[in-house]
């Protein structure tokens, strides 16, 4: 039994298909049986309705039988011969089914009732003719009455004919013969069984003795009945009723009532199934569940040790808690009876935060709400102090007191610092815009509701109080006019994307009357989901003083301006003028030589040497002073220049020099740059003229020329061997007239490094120097490198 309830249990499918089965098997038996008790039904019914046509049948054979046998007694007692006519009409009066009688001697018919019309049959032999007389010799075997028929008369018509073999002392003489018209008999016994029997088919068949074939006498038509056949043979004249019913219910009747079984076969199955399963989703369930609920507690114990949370159980009915390792993690404590105990809690709590902390929880459990959170200083084992967010839950009894609090404890130290300096930096925030006096404006650009700051106002003499209601019309209704125009078209390109931020310098008016100037500075800080542009921030500073400033600049430079190109006309025409005296006393002066050479002594011509060589270099000078004062610079003139072609240039001038001096020059490639020509030329002949000039005695000059890229600028260096300059002196080379050494050791006016110095900052670039004395030095001057932006 047990495994019967296991598989029951174990295999609801099983169960449910066998159950199944078994409802199968027992609906079928059902409908079986239902389908053969109404099969009998039909059956009998059919039996029935044949039994009383054959009890029809028989009647009128009875009837017939007792016709002929009054007939064939009388023949016995002789009283046929005389009185046929008497006896024939008798019978016939009294039976009225019977409609001629005869009476054959042998096989011949020697007496007909009623004879009129019939007379043909007299002297017919039926034995005789060979078509008919197999039933006659039939009831003569048999000596017993044999109903023959039905067959054509030789009088006309159709009949049966019902013979009485009769004996004489055991000899046949002859037979006693009844004729029922056939006709007559089928409207007898099946004129309204059509009518009364609607439901069947009926048909009368005759047996015929020599072929034993049947012969259908009503010619029914049985090709549509389906229902149960019954045939009823009436031996006396070797007859077959046939019956049928038409149409069997028996299969109608069950079909309906199988497809409900079928339909609640399965139905008590599924249930059973339903049922079988139970248990099994049950366990199922409960096993899920368990796993759910491991996990989920794995889950909770890996949240918790995966981050810093204290989680806690705090029995307040004990007044103990447990709590998650986290505690030892986080705050250093071991977890102990003592630690367990509330008192232990509340002497880790800041003292300057416990009262709030006691004030507020006493108010959580004794009130309705069951949240309790709160921020508050707790110490650790180490001796420092965090801040902690205690967040729990509070669970009470029915009577609504607290028994229970569940919660957590969190670290928020780091966000508390976080505060702190948001709150410092927006006082720093607020300090700058104190500090920079600094108006600041908020903007939506898509409602145009703006907030300025009390400063905004102040800027242009008003308090915010006094501008209200303040909108963007505000800012538009004391911009000057042509200002607004071109900061709006600052702001569009800022909208576009295409400036970073709003930049617009815009005069305003001022509650006084006069303009002052804003520098209005800003930045969209948000967009809307579709690209527009939303919020917008920025600021307004008071630039009202730095343009007057800018506007006495240019002034001032306008007039140094002009000063210059005064003092550059005036050197020129000085150096230009002062060139001819200087070449009138040199000349003269060489005269004065080469006339009195033989009257002047030695001293006097070198006085005269001295004099002359005073002029020359007087005269350079004044050429090197007009060079430096007349160098000018326009950015108009700035091209490309191949630096190639320029030291080639300046090697070509100073041909001469280099082959008398054996000089060694040593170039690289050098890339393009942009400069004007004949300045930057300059540049290079100062510095490789030093480079030759600067040498010790003896030594064979070496002049190495170099570029290097740096970002957007050329670094060019021209490096030599020759004597070196001392650090100290490094920034004095390159002033007016620096120079280092008398004009016996090297000669020169102590311009040109000046010159070449104001030639490059002209440029833009700069001009230094590196140099070990004795060893070299490297003279190093940046351009801008051609095709960057200028
Ligand atoms: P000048 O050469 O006419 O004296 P510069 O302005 O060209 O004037 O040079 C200034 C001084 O810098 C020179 O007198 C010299 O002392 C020093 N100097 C310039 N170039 C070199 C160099 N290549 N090596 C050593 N000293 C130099």
């Amino acid at each position: 039994m047990i495994w019967i309830r296991d598989l029951f249990f174990k295999s609801p499918a099983v169960t449910g298909i066998i159950a199944f089965l078994l409802f199968l098997g027992f609906g079928i038996f059902l409908s079986i049986k239902e389908y053969q008790i109404v099969r009998l039904e039909e059956d009998n019914r059919v039996i029935q309705v044949g039994e009383i046509v054959e009890d029809k049948v028989q009647d009128v054979l009875n009837t017939a039988n007792s016709a002929v046998n009054i007939l064939a007694y009388l023949v016995s007692t002789d009283k046929v011969e005389d009185n046929f006519e008497e006896i024939g009409k008798s019978i016939i009066d009294n039976i009225p089914i019977i409609d001629q009688i005869q009476f054959l001697d042998s096989g011949v018919i020697i007496a007909n009732y009623p004879l009129a019309g019939n007379e043909i049959v007299i002297g017919y032999d039926i034995l005789a003719d060979s078509t008919r007389n197999q039933e006659a010799i039939l009831a003569i075997e048999s000596k017993r009455l044999f109903f023959a028929g039905p067959f054509a008369l030789r009088q006309g018509g159709e009949a049966i004919v019902a013979r009485l073999p009769i004996y004489e002392e055991g000899e046949f003489i002859g037979f006693a013969a009844a004729l029922i018209y056939w006709e007559k008999f089928k409207r007898e016994i099946f004129e309204d069984f059509n009518n009364l029997n609607p439901e069947f088919t009926i048909d009368f068949l005759k047996i015929y003795p020599n072929s034993n074939d049947e012969i259908s006498l009503l010619n029914s038509d049985f090709s549509d009945a389906n229902g149960p056949v019954e045939r009823f043979l009436i031996e006396e004249g070797n007859w077959i009723i046939k019956l049928q019913l038409n149409q069997s219910k028996a299969f109608d009747s069950i079909i309906f009532l199988s497809i409900g079984r079928l339909f609640t076969s399965f139905l008590f199955s599924f249930l059973l199934y339903k049922f079988a399963q139970q248990p099994y989703t049950l366990k199922k369930k409960i096993t899920e569940t368990t796993e759910e609920l491991q996990l989920s507690n794995q889950r909770f114990q890996l949240a918790t040790k995966a981050n810093s949370q204290i989680i806690w159980d705090w029995d307040l009915v004990t007044n103990t808690t447990i709590r998650s390792e986290n505690f030892e993690k986080l705050l250093g404590y071991k977890q102990t009876n003592e630690s367990s105990h509330n008192e232990f809690w509340k002497s880790l709590i800041h003292p300057d935060d416990l009262e709030k902390v006691e004030k507020n929880l006493q108010k959580t459990l004794s009130g309705k709400k069951n949240k309790w959170s709160q921020e508050f200083r707790v110490r650790k084992s180490n001796g420092q102090t965090i801040y902690i967010l205690d967040r729990g839950l509070v669970i009470r009894n029915n009577e609504g007191k607290a028994i229970r609090l569940i919660g957590s404890t969190q670290d928020i130290s780091e966000r508390k610092k976080i505060e702190d300096e948001i709150v410092s930096q927006k006082q720093r925030f607020s300090n700058v815009i104190e500090g920079t006096n600094a108006g600041t404006w908020e903007w939506n650009v898509q409602t145009g509701e703006t907030i300025f700051n009390e400063t905004w106002a102040e800027i242009i003499g008003y308090s915010l109080k006094e501008l209200e209601p303040i909108s963007i019309q505000t800012w538009q209704k004391f911009a000057h006019p042509e200002d607004f125009i071109e900061s709006g078209k600052q702001l569009e390109l800022h909208f576009l994307g295409k400036a970073d931020r709003y930049e617009a310098e815009c005069r305003m008016l001022h509650k006084d009357g006069h303009w002052v100037w804003v520098l209005d500075r800003g930045k969209v800080l948000s967009w809307t989901a579709d690209g527009k542009p939303l919020m917008m921030f920025g600021t307004h500073v008071d630039i009202t003083l730095k343009k007057k400033r800018e506007e006495e600049i240019k002034t001032a430079n306008q007039k140094l301006q002009s000063a210059n190109e005064e003092l550059r006309s005036f050197a020129s025409v000085a150096s230009h003028d002062m060139k001819e005296p200087l070449r009138m006393i040199s000349s003269f002066l060489e005269l004065l030589e080469m006339k009195y050479h033989s009257v002047l002594d030695e001293k006097g011509i070198q006085y005269i040497r001295f004099a002359v060589d005073g002029a020359k270099r007087l005269s350079r000078l004044t050429g090197d002073m007009m060079e430096y004062a007349t160098i000018g610079f326009d950015p108009k003139d700035l091209k490309k220049l191949d630096l190639n072609e320029i030291i080639q240039e300046v090697l070509a001038i100073k041909q001469n020099e280099l082959e008398e001096g054996k000089v060694k020059i040593e170039t690289q490639k050098l890339p393009s740059v942009l400069g004007i020509k004949t300045p930057i030329k300059t540049v290079f002949i100062n510095l490789i003229s030093n480079a030759i000039k600067y040498q010790k005695q003896g030594n064979t000059p070496l002049v190495k020329i170099s570029a290097e890229n740096i970002k957007d600028l050329v670094k060019i260096t021209v490096e030599d061997n020759g004597i070196g300059i001392e650090k100290e002196y490094f920034d004095q080379i390159f002033a007016l007239f620096g120079r280092l050494h008398s004009k016996k050791e090297f000669g020169g006016t102590g311009l040109g490094l000046s010159v070449s110095k104001k030639i490059i900052r002209q440029h833009g670039g700069d001009i230094w120097v590196e140099s070990e004395l004795g060893i070299g030095s490297k003279f190093h001057f940046t351009l801008k490198k051609y095709g960057t932006a200028s």
